[in-house]
């Protein structure tokens, strides 16, 4: 195990216990999250060695392989891909037309795919090699390991984004350079991640899926991302809900909860989530679009 001697936003060596909470998902190890007595930053801590974290993601359930499913779950799940992906199109369209997009942690290319399609020049990182040679064969797309982020130049990329993919980030402050970097002039970073201070978040508590320990690293608030933003010139000029996740995160969260697939319960506390989100607890995911000041 790895121990971060100081906190990864504001640099604070002082830190509470925040919780402890198994890896339901897949080892059943426990791990803890502390909270930074400088910013408040919640990050799972210790955490595995970089070298161990794979182990955490030997799972192909971790990877959507939802075109093979059946029944009426893959239909939903298939028409809220579908509106998923529209959506996200018009959400990038508001700040940038066609260009250069990276999408980072791309997985088996499915967004990259679309927007490809949709006349951009698309480049994907992803770290898990079948994964990416999937990607490679399946769709014809451009997409590279993570040290290749090292390689490209300066000013590549009218867009980036990263779909729940920081909060897995193992060197934070390197990536969020890195960004800084490969951004064109008049350019945007879209990142989404789950929100620890969302209603599900407080509801499930150590059994909340948005923590997936330890594959989560970090557990962002809206004013983590602010700061950390910050630091790098970025400054948050819009934020977005995920509105199905709560619903997904429930399903899960009940299910480390009870032990089974517990529908109601979970649809119910999804839907409070969207309805009690209001602007300072915020939605169980967040997408916050990023621009240099
Ligand atoms: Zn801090």
């Amino acid at each position: 195990m790895e121990l971060l001697k100081k906190c990864p936003i504001c640099g604070s060596v002082n830190t509470n216990l925040f919780l402890t909470a198994n890896d339901y998902f897949l080892s059943g190890e426990t791990f803890s999250i502390v909270k930074c007595s400088g910013c408040g930053f919640r990050y799972t801590n210790p955490r595995p060695e970089a070298e161990a974290l794979g182990k955490y993601y030997q799972s192909a359930d971790y990877i959507s392989h939802s075109d093979s499913r059946q029944g009426l779950f893959a239909s939903v799940y298939q028409l809220v891909r579908k509106y998923t992906l529209n959506w996200k199109k018009a959400l990038i369209r508001k700040y940038n037309h066609k260009g250069d997009l990276l999408d980072i942690g791309c997985a088996t290319g499915q967004f990259l795919h679309f927007m490809t399609a949709e006349g951009w020049n698309t480049t994907g990182i992803e770290p898990d090699e079948k994964t990416r040679k999937h990607a490679i064969s399946e769709y014809g797309l451009k997409v590279f390991p993570e040290e290749t982020l090292d390689e490209f130049k300066e000013s590549s990329f009218d867009v980036i984004t990263m779909w729940h993919v920081l909060e897995h980030v193992a060197e934070l402050n390197p990536r969020m350079e890195q960004l800084k970097k490969l951004l064109k002039p008049g350019g945007t970073v879209i990142i989404a991640v789950p929100n620890c201070d969302s209603y599900d978040a407080v509801k499930y508590g150590q059994f909340w899926a948005g923590y997936d320990l330890p594959r989560h690293l970090y557990h962002f608030t809206k004013t983590d991302v602010d700061r950390l933003a910050g630091k790098y010139g970025f400054t948050i000029v819009n934020t977005l809900p995920m509105k199905f996740d709560s619903y997904y995160v429930s399903l899960l969260s009940e299910k480390y909860l009870k032990g089974k697939m517990n529908w109601m319960p979970a649809f119910w506390n999804g839907f409070w989530s969207n309805v009690l989100a209001g602007r300072k607890r915020g939605y169980s995911s967040q997408i916050y679009v990023l621009k240099m000041r």
